[in-house]
């Protein structure tokens, strides 16, 4: 599936339904530039779980949980990762809770077999706004 959103609060909005759609175990891999959208899309994607904490990049924990919505959300932002072994994974990825891993590229090696792939991408013939969302499941 690819949908195109043409400013924050649509993709913001996209981030949303599919929160509330979230599967218990779901694991939704978000890959794109610096820049592009990924923590509006996880800022929606918690709202549709029904966090009502603020969500920001959880730039110097790697990850960070929330425990507030219908299914526990475990936020990672693996971009300055060192060692794959810094992370306790296992039990977000493989418990009943959702896992939304910003720059998962740079994991793979520890990536389930089956996620929810998220890419987004910008396109500045279209406007400097506008994001082209993929959504594959692997
Ligand atoms: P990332 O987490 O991918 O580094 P952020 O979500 O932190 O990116 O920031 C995305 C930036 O792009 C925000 O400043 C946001 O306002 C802007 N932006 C502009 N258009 C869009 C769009 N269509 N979707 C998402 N963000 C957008
Ligand atoms: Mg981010």
């Amino acid at each position: 599936m690819v949908i195109d959103t043409w400013g924050p609060e649509e993709t913001r909005a996209f981030g949303k339904k599919m929160g509330q759609e979230a599967r218990p175990g779901q694991v939704i891999c978000l890959n794109g530039d610096l820049g592009v959208g990924k923590t509006i899309f996880t800022q929606g994607f918690a709202e549709g779980l029904g966090i009502d904490e603020p969500v920001n990049s959880p730039t110097f924990t790697i990850v960070q949980q929330y425990d507030t919505g219908r299914l526990p959300l475990y936020h990672f932002d693996v971009y300055r990762i060192g060692d794959i072994s810094e992370i306790g994974y296992e039990d977000c990825f493989y418990g009943d809770g959702v896992s939304l891993i910003e720059w998962s590229q740079l994991i793979e090696e520890i990536l389930p077999e089956h996620v929810t792939e998220i890419t987004i991408e910008k396109d500045l013939e279209k406007g400097f706004d506008y994001r082209k969302i993929r959504v594959e499941e692997k």
